[in-house]
């Protein structure tokens, strides 16, 4: 899907937001994904149990693919020496604090959270990354570039977003949201064992390649042939906060409310959809 261009273009965007990005955040004490090796990579699949995922009478369920691509790259990680835990690893409600306790009893570890998008326009297609901590960009720009770059799905972009399980936890935090259930061609993806294996590679890649982001906040690094290059974001951060405290009351009514009224994006809407799910 991407061309080489098209990747160049995203990573000149991407420096452009350099300077942006230093201003935006507040910057943590310490980077735990330091070295290469060999770090703990703590993977969550979204939803499970009771909790479906995605929205009211989607025929295929968020849960069973988020777990199915979670368990195809505890596999590719373990196999390639990676201490892996996962948030779940059966169809089993997990609350979402439970899940960040479990990031964040690991040091030197990554989070990385496994979705798949939905909402009520059939035509919304794509992937999307989200992230929250400055420190959480490089991973989130290095499993976009890979999993956007290797799924024949539109780029939706990076985002960075305030989702409980990216806020909350201390160590770097990635959701993935894999593509649209709700979409007829994604959900037919979705459900093809070797496209679920092919995310899990490309996801997998990212998170091999986080360090190799070229980035440098700051510093004089410049992206290389072999570096990846830093994807550009939106910062979604104030759209979430704002929606946060009617999404505590009663988010189901108004996410489809809000829906029907159509003012917002169809990420906005299933981000409302599923905010507490994150
Ligand atoms: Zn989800």
């Amino acid at each position: 899907m991407h061309t080489n261009s098209s990747r160049i273009t995203l990573s000149v965007a991407g420096f452009l937001m350099i300077s942006l990005a230093t201003s935006l955040y507040p910057a943590k004490s310490s980077r735990s994904s330091g070295g290469d090796t060999p770090i703990t990579v703590v993977i969550d699949a979204g939803h499970g149990g009771h909790d479906r995922g995605g929205i009211p009478g989607q025929r295929v369920a968020e849960k069973d693919m988020t777990l199915d691509v979670a368990l195809r790259l505890k596999n590719i990680l373990s196999a390639n020496g990676y201490n892996v835990v996962m948030t779940r690893s059966t169809d089993v409600f997990v609350p979402l604090g439970g899940r960040v306790a479990i990031a964040n009893s690991y040091r030197n570890a990554v989070f990385v959270c496994i979705h798949f998008n939905a909402t009520g326009r059939s035509g919304a297609s794509g992937i999307e990354t989200y992230f929250y901590s400055r420190e959480s960009l490089p991973l989130a720009s290095a499993i976009h570039y890979y999993v956007a770059g290797g799924a024949p799905s539109e780029n939706r972009g990076v985002r960075r977003r305030g989702y409980y399980v990216l806020r909350k936890t201390s160590i770097p935090a990635v959701l993935v949201e894999c593509g649209f259930l709700t979409n007829p061609t994604e959900a037919a993806y979705a459900q093809s064992g070797s496209y679920r294996q092919k995310l899990a590679e490309e996801i997998a890649a990212g998170i091999r390649g986080r360090n190799s982001v070229g980035s440098g906040f700051g510093s004089t690094r410049v992206a290389t042939a072999e570096s990846i290059p830093l994807q550009p974001y939106m910062d979604q951060t104030k759209v979430t906060s704002s929606k946060k405290t009617s999404s505590k009351r009663s988010h189901k009514k108004s996410a489809r409310k809000k829906k029907s009224s159509s003012k917002r994006s169809d990420s906005e809407a299933s981000a409302a959809s599923s905010n507490r799910e994150g």
